[in-house]
């Protein structure tokens, strides 16, 4: 046993219902959250009241349904899932299209691997001369796996983020940005795998 105790509860607040999970652990304080499904979480201290974590939730019912409209918005429908052939294909493809912009700074095509990363979109081993791409991006819009195709790639030039990096970034794919921040929406693709 872990000792935990969920508890699924229901608070009206001035903002209208919301559910949230209650669970009690060894904590000090009181820490909400809303993940990025928009679930409600709440853990508290073993002996913590319920009426006080209601009443906490309830005051921040405001922050709580803003944010859960925020993460309404980000949230995107990622595309049907592939084989693994047709992933492969599909990433394989956003390198060899990405590729010849890094070709003439001396950039060797690299050796691709495919894996179902859990909390990155790919990494870059330049010193072993692969690049890995997370198989969830094989569900994500043709540009935004350019993008991240890309991102490795300028790794090879560039080991760590820093602003050369960007700067390659910015020359090579002047949206990378735009790119960058659609492909958060697609984030919970992975979360949720294995
Ligand atoms: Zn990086």
């Amino acid at each position: 046993m872990s000792g935990e105790l969920s508890q699924l509860r229901l608070v009206d607040t001035p903002a209208g219902p919301i559910t949230y999970t209650l669970t009690r652990k060894r904590v000090k304080n009181l820490n909400l959250r809303v993940g990025r499904d928009g679930a409600v979480s709440l853990s508290v201290p073993p002996r913590c009241a319920l009426d006080r974590a209601d009443t906490f939730v309830r005051e921040h019912g405001g922050w709580i349904i803003q944010v859960q409209a925020r993460q309404r918005e980000k949230r995107v429908e990622p595309l049907p899932p592939v084989d693994r052939a047709e992933c492969v294909r599909l990433l394989g493809e956003a390198l060899e299209r990405v590729y010849p912009l890094v070709q003439p700074l001396g950039v060797a095509f690299p050796q691709l691997k495919l894996r179902a990363l859990k909390s990155q979109w790919g990494n870059c081993h330049w010193a072993q001369g692969y690049i890995t791409l997370n198989t969830a991006l094989a569900r994500c819009p043709e540009r935004l796996r350019d993008y991240v195709a890309l991102h490795e790639l300028v790794h090879f030039l560039h080991h760590n983020h820093g602003p050369g990096f960007y700067r390659q970034m910015d020359a090579l794919m002047p949206d990378w940005k735009q790119r960058r921040r659609a492909l958060r929406g697609y984030e919970t693709e992975f979360d949720e795998k294995e």
